[in-house]
């Protein structure tokens, strides 16, 4: 008997997950991960890595709650918003028997979580213009405990419409929950649903500091959501989820300074954004939808060609399943004009 045998059916017919990193891109200008172009300096204090971290922070579940608006009991910290997706169908999802559902085009990891628990998927595709199709998630709900709505949309960028979010917490009240996946938020904040926290017990937002905070490489995410969800969650996570020293630098950059820094490098970003929308939408045939966090998607006459002669350029983008499209994460003005210098130059 082989090894990969005795591994799970679910787990031998799963591929992993493909970075352009993994795929062996070897670029100069990295827009393909949402990342921030900002490396921001920390100090951390290695002496007490002796000692397990507390489970969840005070400090930072703190920090966090203030930054949110939120009390700290309706905060938990986990490894990037991505564990608090696993964590919320691990809790709330029984294998072979329920279902998440979630609504195309939007972030992949919803549904390579849910399968990797043996979790069944279920979709209804966003309307024509990247809204919520509420009777057809009405119609869909059967067995269905989690729902998975992406707000900015990560790829298509757009905010989901507060009432439609608000008709489907109605509509799934007692039977499910609707998770709002707001990783971008901080780029929009005036678009966020936490002031409907205390309105619906169903209600529950990710969080992360990997995008506007700049911390990707932190893994430090967080879920909001009311009391009894929080304490559901908590019996399902690991002892010690969040290293000393991530704990150490999220503190910081929750500071009054640090989130002065990344106030000023959202905007910066943001004016960004419109440079590099604005340049490519006087390009010919070429769409450029309005986005809300700190990418856009774009659509270009021939996305493959365009694509590969970015990467052998050193300019990693990415590919979007969407016909013709390509998400472009926002970074420095530099990396920014030199990859709108180059499209223009190939279209
Ligand atoms: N949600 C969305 C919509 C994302 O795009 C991402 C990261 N690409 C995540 C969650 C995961 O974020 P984290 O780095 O905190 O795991």
């Amino acid at each position: 008997m082989t090894i990969a045998k005795l591994a799970r059916k679910t787990v031998r017919e799963l591929t992993p997950y493909q970075s352009a990193r993994r795929l062996g891109g070897s670029g100069d200008i990295w827009l393909n991960a949402n990342e921030s172009p900002f490396a921001n300096e920390y100090n951390i204090s290695c002496s007490r890595l002796n000692r397990y971290s507390e489970c969840q922070p005070a400090e930072l579940i703190q920090a966090y709650a203030d930054y949110a608006g939120v009390p700290k009991e309706q905060v938990l910290t986990s490894r990037g918003a991505d564990e608090g997706i696993e964590l919320l169908i691990r809790t709330f999802c029984e294998p072979n028997q329920e279902s998440i559902l979630y609504c195309p085009p939007t972030y992949g990891m919803y549904a390579i979580s849910a399968e990797t628990f043996n979790i069944a998927t279920k979709t209804v595709p966003l309307t024509a213009d990247w809204q919520l199709d509420l009777p057809a998630i009405q119609d869909n709900l059967d067995g269905v405990k989690l729902v998975f709505v992406c707000s900015p949309n990560n790829p298509t960028g757009n905010l989901m419409k507060r009432q439609d979010i608000e008709a489907l917490l109605d509509m799934t009240a007692n039977k499910a929950l609707v998770v709002v996946d707001e990783a971008y938020i901080d780029f929009c904040p005036e678009a966020s649903t936490v002031d409907l926290l205390n309105q619906y017990p169903n209600l529950v937002i990710l969080r992360t500091l990997s995008k506007a905070f700049a911390l990707a490489g932190l893994r430090c995410g967080f879920t909001l959501a009311n009391n009894d969800v929080i304490e559901l969650l908590l019996k399902v996570i690991a002892p010690y989820p969040v290293p000393v020293p991530v704990a150490d630098i999220a503190v910081q950059a929750l500071s009054p300074a640090g989130l002065a820094k990344t106030k000023f490098q959202v905007l910066d970003l943001c004016a960004n954004r419109a440079y590099l929308q604005a340049g490519l939408s006087m390009l010919n045939d070429v769409r450029v939808f309005d986005g809300y966090g700190n990418y856009l998607l774009v659509q270009f006459p021939n996305a493959d060609a365009l694509f590969n002669a970015l990467w052998d350029h050193g300019i990693i983008l990415r590919r979007s399943p969407i016909e013709n499209c390509i998400r472009i994460s926002v970074g420095n003005r530099d990396e920014c004009e030199k990859t709108l210098a180059f499209i223009r130059e190939q279209l």
